[in-house]
This record gives structure tokens, sequence and C-alpha cells, in this order.
């Protein structure tokens, strides 16, 4: 058995790895590489294989950087199946929709400056088309239930667990059998965290001869997910207590809902004043639609709030907007008011809308809630914080920032280096033979390997990108 790190390996984005199997390729996970425009175009245009040679795709959750290249895996002759949990096939048919309409405007922001210099114009990375067949690759299995590969005559099996990441997200579990060597081997996907509102925390797959682990917090500790509702209590009670409103940048899948779930719970127990809630974004609002499908994700707490008929995804006070007239509406709503709308690292979308018309009023609160990575917009509010009349662009304009930046630790959909320990602590050392670390920046990696070897790991490999191992 052989793996190729294509993705994610040092970095925490384009999430690929690629098994050889008794001379069958398998993927694991096909994402998109998120980055610099011109490196991500370059990226995600050419794989370091075959796509007609891979025989399928197993795929660990709908996050874009781990499935959003799937569409260019099949226009560039990928046949075969792909294999995933029920809820993220349903999340990938919306997101990978959406992801259609950003490689056209992405192509454009390209294209006006090529036509500029008359220079040959580019297509779309895929578009609709692509999804639409994509999509009819999908071969959805329920958590904790072990299916055979077809095409391997029993001797490749899978079992998803919960990753408890976001919904529908998986660890692959896979049992090997090649040539008459048994291999036991996981794949975690990206890893949850214990206590995290609405999903089931993440189970453990079991012992394990060969692990490839994310690493994205390897070396930092978060504030725990409990201190969630006393954060935003105190958040809301300082930006109720302003008096103008509350723009919350929020990504479409996982933190919207997370937020809306928390909200529900502050509105009931009565902590808080039941201020209008808005989500204004299209993706975000179908996507809660898919989380009301999915209850086998959701842990006790939340089960138990549904069965008592508590609509946690949508209460009285709380709005869904699609239409654009209705967001553009927003603007002259009077007094206070949440509006959580995408992206968000405020990169592009009706958000932006919202911080241009209430950046500059020192009423206004902007609360975010969501890791931005450097030089997005969302990281320059953050930023901002410590720096008195700062300015920022938003749509090439300038505007100085007068609301209140306030920013909460608590919500991360990561298990943090603890959390992580606790998951390897699980694993039988003895049976253990190797361990690759991927998903994260090498820094990460660094000091997790240091803390993996303190903890008797011994075997632990950080892999650049297209290293190759046999095992
Ligand atoms: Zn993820």
């Amino acid at each position: 058995m052989k793996i190729k790190f294509c993705g994610a390996a040092r970095t925490v984005t384009g999430s690929q790895h690629l098994l050889e199997i008794n001379g069958k390729k398998i993927l694991l996970d096909c994402g998109l590489f998120q980055g610099k425009r011109e490196e991500a175009f370059k990226i995600n245009r050419h794989f370091p294989f075959d796509p007609a040679e891979i025989h399928s795709v197993v795929l660990s959750h709908a996050h874009m950087d781990h499935s959003g290249n799937l569409p260019t895996l099949y226009a560039k002759g990928f046949k075969g199946d792909i294999y995933t949990t029920t809820a993220t096939r349903d999340l990938c048919a919306v997101m990978l929709q959406d992801s259609a309409h950003i490689q056209e405007r992405d192509v454009d922001f390209i294209n006006k400056k090529r036509a500029k210099k008359n220079e040959a114009l580019f297509n779309p990375l895929y578009g609709f088309d692509e999804v639409r067949e994509v999509m009819k690759m999908f071969k959805s299995v329920s958590y904790g239930k072990k299916f055979y590969i077809d095409g391997f005559n029993g001797n490749l099996s899978v079992t998803f667990f919960d990753a408890g990441h976001i919904l529908g997200s998986s660890e692959v579990y896979m049992e090997i059998n090649e040539n008459g060597k048994k291999i036991k081997f996981g794949f975690t996907g990206d890893l949850g965290r214990f206590n995290l509102p609405i999903l089931k925390d993440p189970e453990f797959m079991g012992e394990v001869n060969y692990l490839i682990s994310e690493s994205t917090y390897g070396g930092r500790v978060h504030d725990k997910a409990v201190e969630m509702e006393k954060q935003l209590t105190a958040a809301m009670k300082d930006a109720i207590a302003r008096g103008g409103k509350i723009i919350v940048p929020a990504f479409s899948l996982g933190r919207t809902q997370e937020l809306v779930y928390a909200l529900s719970k502050l509105f009931q127990k009565q902590v808080v004043p039941r201020i209008p809630i808005f989500v204004d974004s299209p993706l975000s609002t179908n996507i809660s639609d898919i989380f009301k499908l999915h209850h086998e994700c959701f842990d006790r707490e939340t089960s138990e709030l549904l069965s008592k008929g508590n609509d946690v995804f949508g209460f009285s006070n709380l709005t869904y907007i699609k239409d654009v007239e209705e967001s553009k509406s927003l603007n002259g709503f009077k007094g206070t008011c949440m509006i959580i709308s995408a992206s968000g690292m405020c990169e592009a979308g009706r958000v932006l809308h919202h911080l241009a018309n209430n950046i500059s009023d020192p009423q206004s609160t902007i609360l975010i809630i969501g890791f931005m990575a450097p030089n997005t917009l969302g990281r320059k509010l953050v930023e901002s914080k410590d720096q008195s009349n700062a300015m920022v662009k938003i749509y090439g304009e300038e505007h100085i920032v007068r609301a209140k930046v306030l920013v909460l630790n608590s919500f991360s959909a990561h298990a943090d280096k603890n959390e992580l320990m606790d998951y390897f602590n699980k694993l039988d050392k003895k049976s253990l033979e190797q361990v690759f670390l991927v998903h994260g920046d090498y820094d990460q990696q660094q000091e997790f390997q240091k803390s993996l070897g303190e903890n008797g790991f011994k075997n632990v490999i950080i892999p650049e990108k297209l290293d190759e191992v046999e095992i």
C-alpha cells in the first residue's frame, strides 16, 4: 500500500491524500486549495495524478477545502464513486453550487485584467454542469455502517465515525487486506471538539496501525466550548446597551447554525432581550434547512430540545432572508437587531453591505466569532480593536471604524492541542506503527509532533506535498 500526500501538507487547505491499495487508487478528500488567487488558480487546475485513474473517492466532510474540487476531478476524467455520509452529500449539493458561482466570479476578475493586456481568457474552474454531474456519483452511507468498496473483492472496507466537526463530518476507518497483509488504517478528517453545540462529540474509531491526522491547532489551546454561552451573553448585553446594530460575519456552514442555536438558548432562558435576529444569506438559509433533516447528527441536548417542540433553528424573532430587496431593506431597520451574514471572513457577500452601512456608527457592534485569515477584511477588523481611527476599505471606499469590534474565541470547530492529545491517548501505541500529520501550518505541526513524542508516540511524520510512503 502506498500513500501520496497531494494537498493539505504543511498547510491547512486543499485536502487530498492518494492511497494505492491492491493496485487501485483511492482518493481521500478532493479539496480546493484556498489561498492567493494566482496560486490557487494553478493548483486547483492541475492534479498531481491522472483523475481518470482514480477508482473511488472517500470524502470526510463538506467543507470546500475537503470537497470543493470534486467537480474538476469529474471534468478531468474521474468516473468512479464518491463515498460519504448522507449529511455530507446533502451539504455538498448546495455548497458545490455556491462554489460554482464563486468560480465564475473569480475568473471574471482574472479575465478583466487579462483582457486589458490582450491575453487569452480563462474558463471558470467548473460550472453548474460539472456540479450536477458529480452529484450523481455520490453514494451515501450512515455512520457506523461498515461497507465494502466495489471492485476490491472484499479486501477494502470502510466505516465512517462521527468526527463532531461539522454536520456530516466523519473519521474514515479502513480495513485493508493486501496480499494477505492486514492493515487497519485511519484518517481523522477534521476533528471537532467536545461539548460543541448541536453536534455529537467526536467518536473514537478504534485501534489503527497507520493514521493520517489533522493538526490544525496542534500547538494551541482554545477557550472551552462551554464558555461560549457566557461570552455571547456578555457581548449581547454590551451591544444591546449601546443600541445600534450587531453585525456578525459568519460562515454559512456550521458557525451560523451554532450561533443561532446558542441565541435560541439565551432567549429561552431570558438572559437577554429578544431582539430581532436576521440570517441574511441564501446559502446559510439553505444549509439551515439541511440541518433540520439530519437529526442523526445531533447530540442529546439538541435532540431533547427538538423533541420538546423547541425549534432551535427557527424561533419567533428569527428571520431567514434570501431575497436581495429584503436584504437591502435591513439598512432602514430602526433599533437594535443582529444581522448574521456571509462571508465569514468579510471577503465577499452581503456582509460587506452591512459592514459598509454600520462600521462608522459608534453605537454599532461587529461581533467576530470565527478565524480570520491574514490579509482579509475580517482580520483587519480584529486588528482595528487596538488602533484609534482605524480605516478599512470596503468596495474600494475608505471607512473609519467607529463601531465596537468584539471578538469571541470560544467558537471553533477544530479540536485544540489538548483535545487532539486526548484522542491520541486512546490509541494503542503498540499497534500504531506510524502517524502522518496533515492539515496544519508547519509550526503547529512541529509543536504537536513534539507533544506526541513527549507522550510516547515516536513514529510521527510531517509529510511535504507530493511525498510518497510505502507501508
Ligand atoms: Zn473542516
